[in-house]
């Protein structure tokens, strides 16, 4: 058997200049192209004319394939072709489920490697002027999923743990807005305290929200996805970093 490589590949969070060009090379000669949800579908446009594309996003246009689909699909393919590209928003280890995919992979003998992208977290802030960290302001950022595994909930987030001023950066939170904001008033937050939603960041789409752990639920009503939301002191800096 010929040497097959499956790679699970970060896009970065939207502007295709922020791929890495190394991304951008395996892309470009890839064979088949595994994708979801992207933030900018040109990029696919990047693959060779006779790449066989996937979409793992919809199932019969409504529901997203299962995941232990999705990584028997990678695994067929890698069986029949070589350069097989998972790709992934952002970066492929955080909140992608990179880990999984490459674990599966594994346990099958098929070789993979791990190609990180520009992730979401920090990037989509720095397109809307918020660093997430600022000497004197904030020493440390966390990146929390507000969307947990089937049958738990954000409650089971330790909101205890949220008592210094650390930057909090939310993925896949949005729908839970309200829950996440209500909890970190109820575990000593300010309810003036700053928190910003930036839907679809860095792209010609992006959005951003800037409002109060009090308010900003109300204030960000009908934001499109993707979004994230950063809860911190930093948020206030956009009003002189604000450059996109
Ligand atoms: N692996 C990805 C994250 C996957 S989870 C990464 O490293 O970026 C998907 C979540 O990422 C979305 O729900 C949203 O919270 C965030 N996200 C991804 N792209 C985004 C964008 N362009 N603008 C705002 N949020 C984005």
């Amino acid at each position: 058997m010929k040497d097959r490589t499956v790679y699970l590949l970060g896009a970065g969070p939207g502007d295709i200049e922020l791929m890495t060009i190394k991304s951008m090379r395996l892309i470009k000669q890839a064979r088949v192209i595994i994708y979801d949800r992207l933030a900018n579908p040109d990029i696919l446009a990047q693959a060779p004319s006779d790449c066989k594309f996937i979409d793992v996003g919809k199932n019969d246009g409504r529901h997203p394939v299962p995941q232990d689909e999705i990584n028997e699909i990678l695994y067929q393919n890698a069986l029949k072709y070589e350069n097989v590209v998972r790709l992934k928003g952002g970066d492929p280890f955080v909140f992608g489920r990179g880990g999984e995919e490459a674990i599966y992979l594994y346990n099958r003998d098929i070789k993979f490697e791990i190609v990180p992208g520009i992730t979401s977290a920090i990037s989509v802030p720095a397109y809307a002027g918020i660093p997430v960290t600022q000497r004197g302001v904030v020493s440390s950022f966390r990146v929390i999923t507000g969307h947990e595994a089937k049958g738990k909930a954000v409650s089971q987030i330790d909101w205890n743990s949220f008592k210094t001023d650390e930057t909090l950066i939310f993925l896949m939170g949005l729908h839970s807005l309200k829950k996440i904001s209500t909890n970190l008033i109820k575990h000593g937050k300010s309810p003036d305290y700053p928190v910003a939603v930036i839907s679809k960041g860095t792209t010609k789409s992006q959005k951003v929200v800037v409002g109060t752990l009090e308010n900003i639920h109300e204030k960000s009503k009908g934001i499109p996805t993707p979004a994230l939301i950063i809860v911190g002191h930093v948020v206030l800096l956009r009003d002189k970093l604000k450059w996109f």
